[in-house]
């Protein structure tokens, strides 16, 4: 986005062609044989950057026919582009694969990782290493379970006094005020999990085996090794995991029991049972006080003064209309922000409704459009614009501490409880980001584990990562149950432990702000502009934060938070 408005698009003006596959293949071909008869490196430079722009058409117009699609459901013409992408992306993915491995071949490769940086080359090895040919049956069967799970999920029909809903749209009864309210809220959810716990776990088992047979083909030990390259860990490994965890364990476990006792006080409740969690205050959860129509202008004016520029990054993107906040009929739920790479513009999307998440929400994704601005020339290969995904959380969760000191302008007097809210929820997300981690670490090292043993070893972790919780003998949750609902396990394998790892790393930014401000600004845009141009630790470590596998920086921050939150 240049800083010139008047050269700027409004996402309207976008215009939207469907690419073909046919000119994509011929290009793909083309590149793949100039890289390969190529001896000058100039010549390889310009063979792949045509080529790179190519690949940006085609991820251009997948990402506007996403965009469109989510905000107009119903529209059959998206539906279809959608359905178009959906075949065609893999055939594209694999006809880029194979340029890339020309370039891994290429005889004078030692000049092009002088003249590219190594990261392309990391990239396009590890992309080699988790697929082939002779998984790509596995491959497909994988999917279809994880669609599976997903759509059995998303039609749940939970019948609530007297009403159908959906898993979402329980979650204000969950969080009821009213503990009546919230008991049966709870009850009822555990019994949709308990009348389909063996469909799921019918569905896991098969994942388990097949994730299993799909790492052992491809001459990996187990899953764990093939699910950690998966996730392009370039410089950790389980090993740094488990001391992480036990980090987590040892300094964080025993702050969130403190946050339990002092939560059953205010509740005024003899034991604090499972469904009492979600409760945090009395009086309920903290809600804006302004309406939603007016989030934006406050948002322009909070990254204003955050960023001391006029206009914002945020308001540009708003008033090109690059984001689309309110909840409606026939838009998609939830929230992402995606890059339009032609044009190096981030879109937002979410649905706000009027809760204390919306502000957190928007918060969070005006970090990754951020991240997306600064980041835009950051490399010449799209690949490596963006790091890693625990990588890319800091930017958004680093951008919700930063946020505190204006949280006024959102929630006025409330404003205090908004910022306790939002820290004890993070405190707490890290034993529970970690049970999840570990939990997969087992299922994977055991494949052939049955069912009952995956239970009683969910059980018996969450006992160590939420020694607190107390289920009142509830039949799903009390064998260990709750990992049934968290898509995560079913759909992203190790995905979790992101989270907790951008946590920390956020946390240091948070910590630094309430000392240094301009430093923590400095830190945050260095780690952003910075892209996907080096690894995890290299990233952090280089910006100036520490790596979140120290203990001493759990430590310091364990200490931190307790005195932010009077503990
Ligand atoms: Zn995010």
């Amino acid at each position: 986005m240049s800083d010139d408005n008047m050269k700027m698009p409004s996402f309207s003006e976008i215009k939207y062609v469907r690419p073909s596959v046919q000119e994509f293949r011929e290009c793909a071909m083309s590149t793949r044989l100039k890289l390969m008869a190529a001896r000058d490196p100039e010549v390889v430079e310009a063979a792949i950057m045509s080529f790179e722009r190519e690949m940006s058409a085609f991820d251009t117009a997948c990402t506007i026919c996403m965009i469109r699609h989510d905000l107009d459901t119903a529209d059959q013409f998206w539906t279809d582009e959608i359905d178009f992408f959906d075949e065609n992306y893999p055939v594209v993915s694999e006809l880029s694969a194979g340029v890339y491995a020309a370039l891994l071949h290429s005889e004078i490769r030692p000049q092009l990782e002088e003249r590219f940086g190594p990261m392309i080359f990391r990239k396009t090895q590890n992309q080699r290493d988790i697929v082939s040919s002779e998984v790509l049956e596995e491959l497909g069967e994988e999917s279809s379970l994880e669609t599976e799970y997903s759509q059995i999920l998303s039609e749940a029909d939970i019948l609530f006094e007297g009403k159908h809903q959906t898993i979402s749209t329980m979650t204000p009864f969950l969080e009821s005020t009213d503990r009546e309210v919230r008991k049966k809220a709870h009850q009822a959810v555990s019994d949709y999990f308990m009348s389909n716990k063996e469909k799921f776990d019918e569905i896991y088992d098969k994942m388990v085996h097949i994730r299993t047979t799909i790492a052992k083909k491809l001459g990996f030990k187990d899953f764990v090794e093939l699910g950690y390259k998966r996730m392009e860990r370039y410089d950790y490994d389980p090993e740094k995991v488990k001391t992480f965890r036990d980090n987590i364990v040892k300094y964080i476990v025993p702050i969130t029991s403190e946050i339990r006792r002092l939560q059953k006080k205010r509740l005024d409740v003899d034991r604090l049972y499972y469904y009492d969690l979600p409760c945090l205050f009395v009086h309920g959860n903290p809600t804006p006080n302004i309406p939603k129509e007016e989030y934006f202008h406050t948002g322009c004016q909070m990254f204003a003064k955050m960023f001391s520029k006029e206009p914002s990054f945020f308001q540009v993107l708003g008033e090109h209309d690059f984001m689309d906040l309110f909840s409606r009929q026939n838009k998609a739920t939830g929230g992402y922000c995606a890059s339009l790479l032609d044009y190096g513009i981030p879109y937002i999307l979410m649905n706000a409704n009027e809760t204390s998440d919306d502000v957190a929400t928007m918060v969070h994704e005006s970090g990754h459009a951020y991240a997306a601005l600064r980041s835009i020339d950051s490399s010449q290969f799209i690949e490596c614009l963006s790091p890693t995904l625990e990588a890319c959380e800091i930017h958004s969760t680093a951008m919700e501490y930063l946020s505190y000191p204006y949280m006024e302008m959102f929630f006025g007097e409330a404003a205090d409880a908004y910022r306790e809210q939002h820290m004890t929820l993070a405190l707490l997300f890290l034993p529970y980001g970690c049970l999840v981690d570990e939990y997969q670490h087992e299922v994977y090292a055991n494949p052939d584990m049955t069912p009952q043993e995956r239970h009683a070893t969910w059980r018996r972790l969450e006992k160590k990562y939420q020694p607190d919780i107390d289920y009142d003998n509830d039949p799903f949750y009390e064998p260990g149950g709750a990992w049934m609902k968290k898509e995560h396990i079913f759909t992203s394998p190790f995905y979790y432990i992101d989270y907790c790892l951008a946590q920390v790393c956020a946390l240091q930014l948070w910590d630094l702000s309430r000392k240094n401000t301009k430093k923590a600004m400095t830190i945050y845009d260095h780690l952003c502009s910075a892209g996907g141009t080096k690894t995890l630790i290299d990233l952090v470590e280089s910006s100036g934060l520490e790596s979140p596998f120290s203990v001493d920086v759990m430590k310091k921050l364990a200490y931190q938070v307790c005195d932010y939150l009077n503990l």
